[in-house]
């Protein structure tokens, strides 16, 4: 029997394809097969060969293209067959991106792997908007959170301690469940004048941000149908947006001026 090829899971980062890791894109380049999620960036897919065999795991909300047990066999199966493997993934792979199952998969079976880190999309689509998820005024600690975990599940989201514990939230697979989240941030006693962003496709071309306050977002949203993917912002810091936005006004303004 050949040896056993290295499955590398992958993060592709949060859209843009440029901002993957110089270590992600060798692996790209030279792997047998790929199997991609949906929100990994499909340019990506132009770097790897062309005789690479590629295979779309994604899953769109609502519908499940593939089930993740067949995913982890399809790797398990082909690390046997001795490929090189890219796993890729939008984001981080451990930041709610089931790479942690994956991986768990893999060991089971004594195969090799590497995790290979990606900018996870709150710090991207954040940084893109122009909102630091911490600030020396504004937030002193950020939590990533999933806006899909609520009722039943294993660990679910304890809003009640987030509404108070923590500064910025930035909320993944948010947007169907907008108003259950604004609710329980409401009644366990976060401000409604806290203000809040959305992030929609951030870093790429298509990146659209909307900003509001808690009072409001869950009727904003549908006034401008927010849609997947989008990040949920909430916080202070988005108040920097803002501030950014107005220089940048002024200085607009100013060089008019100067113009005549
Ligand atoms: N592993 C990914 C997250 C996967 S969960 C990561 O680290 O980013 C999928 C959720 O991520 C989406 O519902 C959305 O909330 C968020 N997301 C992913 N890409 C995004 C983007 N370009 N802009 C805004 N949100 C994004």
């Amino acid at each position: 029997m050949s040896a056993p090829g290295t499955v590398y899971i992958v993060g592709a980062g949060p859209g843009d394809p440029e901002l993957i890791t110089v270590k992600a894109m060798r692996r790209i380049q030279t792997a047998d097969v790929i199997l991609y999620d949906r929100l990994a960036s499909k340019e990506l897919l132009e770097y790897a060969r062309p005789d690479a065999e590629l295979v779309y795991c994604g899953k769109a909300p609502g519908s499940h293209a593939m089930p993740q047990e067949q995913i982890n066999r399809l790797l398990v199966d082909n690390a046997l067959n001795g490929k090189q493997v890219v796993r890729l993934k939008g984001g981080d792979p451990f930041v709610f991106g089931r790479g942690g199952e994956e991986v768990m998969a893999l060991a089971e079976y004594g195969l090799p792997y590497e995790m290979i880190p990606g900018i996870t999309s709150a710090i991207g689509a954040a940084a893109a908007a122009g909102i630091p998820v911490t600030h020396r005024d504004y937030a002193s600690s950020f939590a990533c959170v999933t806006g899909s975990r609520c009722h039943g599940d294993k660990s679910p989201v304890r809003w009640d301690l987030l509404a108070h514990g923590v500064d910025t939230l930035a909320i993944y697979m948010g947007v169907s469940q907008l108003p259950y989240i604004r609710e329980e941030l409401l009644k366990h006693g976060k401000p409604p004048s806290t203000p809040v962003a959305f992030i929609e496709r951030g870093t790429t071309s298509r990146q659209r941000t909307i900003t509001g306050t808690l009072a409001d977002i869950h009727k904003l949203a549908e006034a401008v149908q927010l849609r997947n993917p989008a990040l949920i912002i909430i916080g202070e810091v988005v108040t920097v947006r803002e501030q950014l936005l107005r220089a940048e006004q002024q200085a607009l303004s100013h060089a008019q001026a100067l113009i005549g």
